[in-house]
């Protein structure tokens, strides 16, 4: 399986800024490592447009994602952003579920599955977060709150509707804190989704991916990413500096 490394740029940088570091990441990529690895980047929807220009003209093989995508195809919506407006710049991946919007917008499981059905409709890839917050992890209550949370993301889902899922674990005690969850955490948590997962009519080996995310940096991303169910990593606050994003991405062994 082809692992991924995704950098989530959140609330940061504005356009000219995220032009900036789109193009610092792409000279410091060794040439062609985008064929071995892929990379995306999610932006602000404000530079989704101009990053998408020049990945385009100037044929880059990075890979832009946004940061989230409406429940609602048209209308009296203010304020959202379509999935077929981002397919439309040729976007092909979309973040949903992150726990920032969970937490911070009352996002809801049934919201956030309207998104992935919205996304997988319109050719958008959706990269689905779930974690459980730190509470949950001490109950050692998580692997039934956290398959549920990946059923209820994805109900209803057809075969034919599918592209290639990707499962992104972030518990949210690990996300910003420097506190990364263990491997062995993680393989537990992927193994029992991916079991979960490969009930599913879509379920596709040779696609579906599962990755990790929350306080990922050079320190700690080689023991990650070189683990055999660790399909990538998921970046935020690492992704903002090239050098270690950049770090981060060569500490995958070819
Ligand atoms: C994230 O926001 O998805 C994330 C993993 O953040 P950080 O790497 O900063 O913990």
């Amino acid at each position: 399986m082809k692992k991924i490394v995704i950098g989530n740029w959140k609330l940061n940088l504005d356009h000219l800024e995220a032009i900036q570091l789109l193009q610092k990441l792409n000279y410091s990529l060794d040439v062609n490592i985008e064929d071995k690895i892929d990379i995306l980047l999610a932006p602000s929807h404000t530079s989704l447009r101009s990053l998408q220009t020049i990945v385009d003209a100037d044929s880059l093989k990075i890979q832009i994602s946004s940061q989230d995508v409406s429940a609602y195809t048209e209308g009296a919506y203010t304020g959202e952003v379509s999935a077929m407006q981002l397919q439309k710049l040729n976007i092909t991946y979309s973040i949903i579920g992150h726990s920032e919007r969970r937490l911070v917008f009352g996002e809801s499981d049934e919201l956030i599955n309207l998104k992935v059905h919205n996304a997988v409709d319109n050719n958008l890839v959706p990269i689905v977060c779930f974690g459980e917050p730190e509470e949950n992890r001490n109950s050692n209550n998580y692997l039934p709150y956290l398959l549920n949370q990946v059923n209820l993301a994805i109900k209803g889902l057809r075969k034919d509707k599918v592209n290639e899922i990707i499962f992104a674990y972030e518990p949210i005690w690990a996300i910003g804190t420097g506190k990364v969850a263990s491997v062995e955490n993680t393989i537990e948590v992927l193994s029992a989704v991916k079991k979960e997962i490969s009930n599913k009519p879509f379920y596709d080996e040779e696609k579906t991916r599962f990755i990790y995310g929350g306080s990922v940096s050079p320190t700690n991303a080689s023991e990650l990413l070189n683990t055999k169910i660790i399909d990538g990593v998921l970046v935020g606050g690492a992704s903002l500096d090239t050098d270690k994003f950049v770090q981060i991405i060569k500490s995958i062994k070819l």
